[in-house]
């Protein structure tokens, strides 16, 4: 399986797609085609464990890879996860189902790709015969950071270095983050917002210059970001999981369509479930739940992408973006899989802050994405009447995702005929992880304190609090660094040189 760039001529294998992160004209890697999945390969699924299930769906990616090899890479990294199965399918009272990705050892989605991602890395990196240290640069909103600190730490020849917006993350998020052990990893603040870490990141990766001067200290520069395609791969294999495991349940027959709903920030999660579809996964609509930074919203209705807008912080902070780095993989794909158009509208946004697509490509979008938004207040409702009603607490990302599936559910009541389809909430994070946020929706009750925040969740809810997030209470606080966003290849060029 060979692997193009969203912007022009360059094709690798996926050891090297994932070795490098981005391709060299600054697309992003996307497979040349998308393998497909039989209704006999899905029958033989329901069968597997979930290692299994995402070692069937990664190996149809990464022919590269050992098949047996992969698959205890997949074990071991789900071993980690706090909960047998990595990403449980959990039936709600009112028939919607939650697909529950937040068991990993930091609480959030991105542990279903993060703990995977060394060993691609690393198997990738024996594959073609790279002998230079991996520096992996991570620019977060909150969630991925502590994630590929968790997978990455202490892993040989890897150093790994998050960057994240000083005042754009939870207080939990930040506490994790900076906590973190290992002897390779570091993390450090940055002045300004979520872009502003994204886009100093890529422009770090675009930099010939700043390639020259790592190369020369023995350094190669890898994402652990989702534009990587190995963040993405793991998350088409839930897709496929929980529809299994909605045939296994007798909920629904082989064929039988099934919507998702998932809180969507830089569009990774989503287009995983888009790849799923365009691999024979029989998916219904696809709901692209924003919070108030609703681009993606106006984006999806009007065919306008524009960035230039006020920034809003939410209590979904891992969803405040504005440039969502994965949409350019859908609109490739929209325009008929047109690499020039593609280079021009990225260039657009780039420059403009904003671009447009054609009138049948807004129809191909309207297709197969629902698209809408929620303001603070709604999510915050929405948590509130779903514990009260069914007894379930969620998190606020995945709060925003209900809360937009509902509006869908209801919009089809308008709609005559429409169809009857199985509901699937993407669950991103853990309670647990946003718990001044969650308690005052459960509760209207502010707390300063996290920890106090956790512990009344529990006598509310008795849910269980995940051990990890436990143990960081007593954590000494380890990195403390800020700097502006020009700043940011100083600090890196600190950190390997240390
Ligand atoms: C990262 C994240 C999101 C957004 O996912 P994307 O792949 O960036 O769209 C949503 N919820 C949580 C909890 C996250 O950590």
């Amino acid at each position: 399986m060979f692997f193009v760039s969203t912007r022009g001529e360059e094709r690798v294998t996926g050891a090297q797609a994932i070795v490098q992160g981005i391709a060299g004209d600054g697309g992003l890697f996307v497979p040349e085609v998308f393998p497909a999945v039989t209704e006999t390969e899905i029958e033989a699924m329901l069968g597997m464990d979930y290692p299994e299930r995402a070692a069937f769906v990664l190996g149809k990616y990464l022919d590269e890879y050992d098949g047996a090899e992969l698959l205890a890479a997949l074990r071991a990294a789900y071993a980690r996860f706090e909960e047998s199965d990595p990403a449980p399918l959990v039936r709600v009272e009112n028939g919607t189902y939650m697909l529950e990705l937040f068991h990993g050892p930091t609480c959030a989605f991105k542990d279903m790709a993060l703990t995977v991602l060394p060993y691609l890395l690393r198997k990738g990196c024996d594959i073609l015969g790279v002998k230079e240290k991996i520096l992996v640069l991570a620019a977060t909103s909150g969630d991925t950071g502590k994630a590929a600190l968790e997978g990455f730490k202490d892993a040989a020849g890897v150093k790994v270095m998050t960057f994240y917006p000083e005042e754009g993350v939870s207080k939990m998020q930040k506490l994790q983050m900076c906590t973190t052990e290992g002897g390779n990893v570091n993390v450090v603040a940055v002045r300004g917002n979520f872009d502003d870490c994204q886009t100093g990141v890529k422009r770090i990766f675009a930099s010939a210059e700043y390639k020259k001067a790592l190369a020369e200290r023995g350094y190669l520069l890898s994402s652990a970001n989702s534009i990587n395609f190995g963040r993405l791969a793991p998350q088409i294999a839930y897709y496929f999981s929980a529809y299994c495991d909605l045939i296994s349940s007798d909920q629904i027959k082989y064929g039988d369509k099934v919507d998702f709903a998932v809180p969507t920030g830089n569009f990774g999660n989503i287009l995983a479930a888009y790849y799923a579809k365009r691999m024979g996964l029989p998916v219904g609509k696809l709901v692209c739940a924003s919070n108030r930074n609703n681009v993606l919203t106006d984006f999806c209705t009007k065919g306008t992408y524009d960035s230039k807008r006020p920034f809003f912080r939410t209590m979904s902070p891992s969803m405040d973006i504005l440039v969502s780095s994965n949409l350019e993989r859908l609109i490739f794909e929209l325009s008929g899989r047109n690499a020039a158009l593609t280079a021009d509208r990225m260039r657009a946004l780039a420059e403009k802050g904003k671009y447009d697509v054609t009138q049948e490509e807004l129809n191909l979008i309207r297709e197969s994405f629902y698209a809408g938004f929620t303001s603070e207040d709604q999510t915050v409702e929405c948590i509130y009447e779903f514990f009260t009603e069914y007894g379930y607490p969620m998190d606020t990302h995945t709060g925003v995702a209900m809360n937009v599936a509902q509006n869908y559910l209801e919009s089809l009541k308008d709609v005559p005929n429409a169809e009857e389809r199985p509901m699937v909430v993407v669950s991103t994070a853990s309670p647990y992880k946003f718990p001044q946020d969650v308690l005052y929706a459960l509760t209207g009750n502010d707390v300063k304190d996290s920890f106090k925040g956790i512990k009344r969740i529990n006598l509310l809810t008795a849910m269980k609090v995940p051990e990890s997030l436990k143990a960081i209470r007593y954590k000494p606080l380890r990195f403390k660094q800020v700097t502006a966003p020009a700043k940011m290849f100083d600090e890196v060029l600190k950190f390997i040189n240390e």
